[in-house]
């Protein structure tokens, strides 16, 4: 098995939506430092309430994209995960999973899931 850090994408989706929530709250706290300039608290309310409005966006875009995802049983720990595309990791373990038998036991690269890569594996079957 190759070393790898990559984690799940929907993982990765996830802490991206949390950091901007926490992003938005930073930025709301600023903003009470700047209390006696009224015009510099209010901008910094707005764009902390537009980072948290981001982040509600991104976890409604989770949601859709958990729909889109197979759900599968990871073949190392054991535990249910969901997969994106062609090749994903498992969410609890990250163990590299293919959906695609001709990738199994390949090294994992997440340049499997690009179409580039599908149209030239295409091209050499044909
Ligand atoms: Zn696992």
């Amino acid at each position: 098995m190759s070393q790898l850090v990559y984690s799940s994408k929907i993982n990765k989706i996830r802490s991206f939506a949390l950091i901007l929530i926490f992003a938005g709250i930073l930025l709301m706290y600023v903003g009470l430092i700047f209390k006696s300039r009224e015009w510099l608290m209010v901008i910094f309310f707005i764009f902390g309430l537009l980072a948290i409005f981001a982040s509600l966006i991104v976890y409604l875009w989770i949601g859709t994209l958990s729909l889109r995802a197979v759900p599968i049983i990871c073949p190392s720990c054991e535990k249910p995960t969901k997969m994106l595309g062609r090749v994903d990791a498992c969410m609890h373990c990250k163990q590299p999973l293919t959906l695609d038998k001709d990738l199994e036991g390949m090294e994992f690269d997440e340049k499997y899931n690009k179409r580039k890569y599908a149209k030239q594996k295409n091209q050499s079957t044909d």
